[in-house]
Parts: structure tokens; C-alpha cells; sequence
């Protein structure tokens, strides 16, 4: 269906860093930051726009793994959660993600 679902289908390579059931994270291929993860939900949804009431529970999800996985990259103490949405809103790859983004040198 698109890039991230090969990824969670394991027909393409990447730096997984935590999976379940219904979640899945990886090292973006082209960080932002020194930690950079992208927290993508198995289910093909295309962005928030497409959203379902149904599937609100996934983003609380993502969110939670988010804190968990910046734990162990050792950023808990200041990172940013980031989901663009749309063309406009900088989204490029059409699958819901969450980008977390830390270890800045402030
Ligand atoms: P967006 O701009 O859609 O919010 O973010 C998409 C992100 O996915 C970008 O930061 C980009 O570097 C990352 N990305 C695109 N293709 C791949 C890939 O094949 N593997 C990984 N690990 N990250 C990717
Ligand atoms: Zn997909």
C-alpha cells in the first residue's frame, strides 16, 4: 500500500527500535535530530484527516510508546512529538506517523 506499510510487512529493511501488535517504530532514514524514531500504527490509515473515532485509541497508543521509546533513547528529558499532516503540512510518506525527535544540543 506504501512505503511504511512494506516496512511493517518486513518486505523492506529499517532500524526498528519497538514493535507490538499494533505499533510499530523505526529510525527515520534521514534524521533531524541526533535521535529521530517515527511511531507508525500497523493499520494503513493515510493521515489524521482520515481518522476514525475507532481508531482514536491507536494515537493514544502511539503517544504512550512515544514516552516509552524516549526513555530508553535516553532523551526523556526534552524531545518533540511531531505529525505532519497533508501535502501542505509537510507530510510526504501517506501513513500515519509520529515523529519523535530529540537529543538536541541546546
Ligand atoms: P513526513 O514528511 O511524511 O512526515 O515524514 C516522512 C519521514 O519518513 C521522513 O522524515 C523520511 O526521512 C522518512 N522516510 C522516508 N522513507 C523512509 C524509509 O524508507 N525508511 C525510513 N526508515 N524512513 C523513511
Ligand atoms: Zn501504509
Amino acid at each position: 500500500m506504501c512505503i511504511f506499510c512494506d516496512i511493517i510487512s518486513g518486505e523492506k529493511k529499517a532500524d526498528i527500535v519497538y514493535q507490538d501488535e499494533k505499533i510499530i517504530a523505526f529510525r527515520d532514514i534521514n534524521p533531524k535530530a541526533p535521535v529521530h524514531i517515527l511511531i507508525v500504527p500497523r493499520k494503513h490509515i493515510f493521515s489524521i484527516n482520515n481518522l476514525e473515532r475507532k481508531d482514536l485509541s491507536l494515537v493514544s497508543e502511539m503517544i504512550w510508546q512515544a514516552k516509552e521509546i524516549a526513555k530508553s533513547a535516553g532523551v526523556q528529558d526534552g524531545y518533540k512529538l511531531v505529525i505532519n499532516n497533508g501535502i501542505r503540512g509537510g507530510q510526504v510518506v501517506p501513513h500515519l506517523h509520529l515523529h519523535l525527535l530529540g537529543g538536541f544540543n541546546l
